[in-house]
């Protein structure tokens, strides 16, 4: 029976080797995704006005994506910049 041989699953594996990262948007349930909070937004947007990606973040894919909604919901708000100034 090839077929029903079963193989080590290397992704648990390797998950459980790293540092456990959890999404700060499921952690707290009062710290939710709000285009009109700016600050909190900042956090998740680098010097340059770029969005983090996740894997820096930590943030889940479902968050994530509400988040990308709301930091350009805020740039449109003008809340936020679309691109900083490069010049230091
Ligand atoms: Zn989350």
């Amino acid at each position: 029976m090839a077929f029903h041989r079963q193989r080590p699953n290397q992704r648990q594996q390797n998950s459980q080797l790293r540092k456990k990262r959890t999404c700060r948007f499921c952690d707290n349930k009062e710290f939710y995704v709000d285009y009109k909070n700016e600050k909190k937004l900042q956090r998740f947007v680098s010097e340059q006005g770029r969005i983090i990606p996740k894997r820096i973040t930590g943030t889940c894919a479902k968050h994530q994506r509400m988040l990308v909604i709301a930091i350009k919901r805020a740039r449109h708000m003008a809340l936020l910049p679309f691109v900083a100034d490069a010049v230091k």
